[in-house]
């Protein structure tokens, strides 16, 4: 489950040391305004100040999840009088969101990724997270991310396949506690140590060298 981290918490600390923001982190009401589409804050907010007036703030959102925190990029509405909002629409409704204030990336048209920390010490999330990663980088490294289909050729196409049905499995695997020294995820009765892992440490840097 999805829940809205403790700004006080110390891996919520972490997180936003990894960002790096120059503002400081808050939390801001949520107020779902009618006038977007579902999860799409930019759009939220763009449509909101067109009608109302007001900004947009670029930064951060933080989620906490059973095996990491993340940061999504994000944005929210402030109203003439200075106050913020988070007015897009979600399934999962909070009262508020952990919110940090930063421009760096804004009106670069590229996509942004998610920052991730493993909420334990388990390996099987690093590589999860990695996976996330290895995803990312292969749909929007560079100038992809401003093209509106994705083509990749061969051995990129090949990755991001291995890497999208390696995610599902890694969530899965990981969701129920496995370790490196469980039965891997394959079914092959080994541990995850020796059987999929060197796999997958190999197919990571081969992303790494196709996108820096
Ligand atoms: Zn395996």
């Amino acid at each position: 489950m999805v829940t809205v981290p403790r700004l006080e918490a110390r891996i919520t600390r972490s997180l936003l040391e990894r960002i790096g923001s120059a503002s400081n982190a808050e939390y801001v009401v949520t107020q779902a305004w009618s006038g977007g589409r579902p999860n799409e804050c930019f759009e939220a907010v763009e449509g909101r100040v067109a009608a109302e007036g007001g900004r947009a703030l670029a930064g951060w959102a933080l989620w906490k999840g059973e095996l990491l925190i993340e940061a999504e990029y994000y944005c929210v509405w402030v109203d003439e009088g200075g106050r913020k909002f988070d007015i897009a629409q979600r399934e999962l409704a909070f009262d508020r969101i952990l919110f940090v204030p930063d421009d760096r990336s804004h009106g670069t048209g590229l996509q942004v990724n998610n920052l991730r920390l493993n909420l334990g010490s388990n390996p099987v999330v690093d590589y999860l997270i990695e996976a996330y990663d290895c995803v990312f980088l292969l749909e929007n490294a560079g100038e992809r991310a401003k093209e509106s289909s994705l083509s990749l050729d061969g051995m990129e196409a090949a990755l991001h396949h291995y890497f999208t049905m390696l995610k599902g499995k890694l969530e899965l695997y990981a969701y129920r506690g496995a370790s490196p020294d469980s039965p891997c995820f394959c079914g092959s009765r080994k541990p995850f140590h020796s059987c999929h892992q060197d796999d997958i440490c190999k197919a990571i840097a081969k992303v790494h060298a196709l996108v820096p």
